[in-house]
């Protein structure tokens, strides 16, 4: 029998888990987009959002996914022929570079592979061979969300700064703003994209990208930025609507009000980054102790390299695409997909799945999670090691 009605559990990792309050504050007839609540709530939206990313500097909105963030920061700092870094530690890496690319820029790829971060002296060393300074921006990806890995903003910053070179830095914090530990002006990035679907709660359709004054001043020199694209309005609108290039995106904005107030009642970004981290100690512990007997492993061997918003699984195939399947049918929960991990022997990735941890989430939502998964490994007959659940829930107990 299926024992999966009741609330379905997005766990893929993103979109992730819609709060119920946010669904609520967007249920609502349209408001007035020329005067009135919705153009009053701004000012206010945009210092929460600057709280979020950890920065004074500016926020440009726009009505995207995570790919057109991708997109508006580029084309905001590069023109066509422009020569840029490319940091890739799994398929989102390799996507933005090919977004950049497509932009007419020059890219150089720094590959580290799907199971280990960026190493900061491999960065100083590409950047110490462009003595004449031609490469403009550094691009990274805080976490992967197809290898779950983590990388060291900081020290790739650092990095930046050993070899005096001039680029700017850009970080792809789709996955990670609200969940990972993530400080913008403190860590010397230039521009910071997220969007609204992962640690924010909100359905997807909004993005955001945070630059700094560099990286504004990197705008004026960049010949044509399509219309749409140019942030220079969105930052700093003299009527509502250049906010958005247009139409707001009315019903986000007040699922997005309610997203941050959230998170504001939670005690604010260091609360949210403490609840994400021990959940992910409560994620590892359960993984590490399958991965004791049989095929479980963790992608990332090195827990200061995991990100605590997803975890990547190799567990041979067919078995990563039968224990979806049967988790979805049987439970109720819906695991993600091992995106980017396909190799010859493995062409649809059937040997790996992931667990989102992002965003709207509590102890017994992980425990039942993670009960899901020994249910399936069981029924399955996929081997494991023992006392997974007996060690997530004593980290829990300890928090
Ligand atoms: C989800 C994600 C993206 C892509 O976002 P879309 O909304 O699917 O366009 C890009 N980068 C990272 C790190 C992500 O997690």
């Amino acid at each position: 029998m299926t024992l999966s009605f009741g609330r379905p559990y997005l766990a893929i990792p993103g979109p992730s888990v819609m709060p119920d309050r946010v669904l609520r504050a967007m249920h609502r007839p349209g408001p007035n987009i020329y005067e009135g609540e919705l153009v009053e709530m701004m000012p206010d939206l945009i210092e929460s959002l600057r709280t979020v990313a950890r920065t004074r500097h500016n926020v440009a909105i726009y009505i995207a996914n995570g790919h057109g963030a991708w997109e508006a920061a580029l084309a905001n700092v590069l023109s066509p022929g422009e020569k840029v870094l490319s940091l890739c530690t799994g398929r989102f890496g390799h996507g933005w570079t090919e977004m950049a690319e497509a932009l007419g820029a020059q890219v150089q790829i720094e590959d580290f592979g799907l199971r280990a971060p960026v190493a900061p002296a491999r960065v100083e060393a590409a950047l110490l061979a462009d003595p004449d300074h031609s490469i403009r921006a550094v691009l990274l990806t805080h976490v992967d969300t197809s290898t779950s890995i983590r990388n060291d903003v900081a020290a790739v910053r650092a990095a930046l700064d050993a070899a005096g070179h001039p680029a700017l830095l850009l970080v792809d914090c789709i996955a990670s703003m609200g969940c990972d530990r993530f400080e913008m002006d403190a860590w010397g990035v230039d521009v910071a994209i997220t969007a609204s679907q992962k640690g924010l709660m909100v359905p997807p359709g909004v993005a955001f990208v945070f630059f700094s004054e560099k990286a504004a001043q990197a705008r004026t020199k960049v010949t044509r930025v399509s219309r749409y694209w140019d942030w220079t309005d969105r930052a700093n609108p003299k009527v509502f609507y250049q906010y958005f290039g247009g139409t707001a995106p009315t019903h986000h904005l007040y699922g997005l009000r309610e997203s941050l107030d959230m998170i504001a009642e939670e005690g604010g970004m260091e609360a949210v980054w403490a609840r994400h981290a021990q959940l992910a100690r409560v994620v590892w512990a359960a993984f590490e102790a399958w991965a004791s007997e049989g095929p479980l492993e963790l992608n990332v061997a090195d827990r200061t390299h995991r990100s605590c918003a997803v975890t990547s699984v190799r567990i041979g195939a067919p078995n990563g695409t039968a224990l979806r399947r049967w988790t979805e049918e049987k439970a109720g929960i819906t695991l993600g997909i091992g995106l980017g991990m396909n190799t010859d022997e493995d062409p649809d990735a059937d040997g790996f799945f992931r667990l989102g941890h992002m965003g709207h989430l509590n102890a017994s939502m992980v425990m039942g999670a993670l009960s899901s998964i020994q249910s399936g490994l069981i029924a399955l007959g996929i081997p494991h090691g023992p006392g997974a659940l007996d060690a997530a829930a004593l980290v829990i107990s300890e928090a």
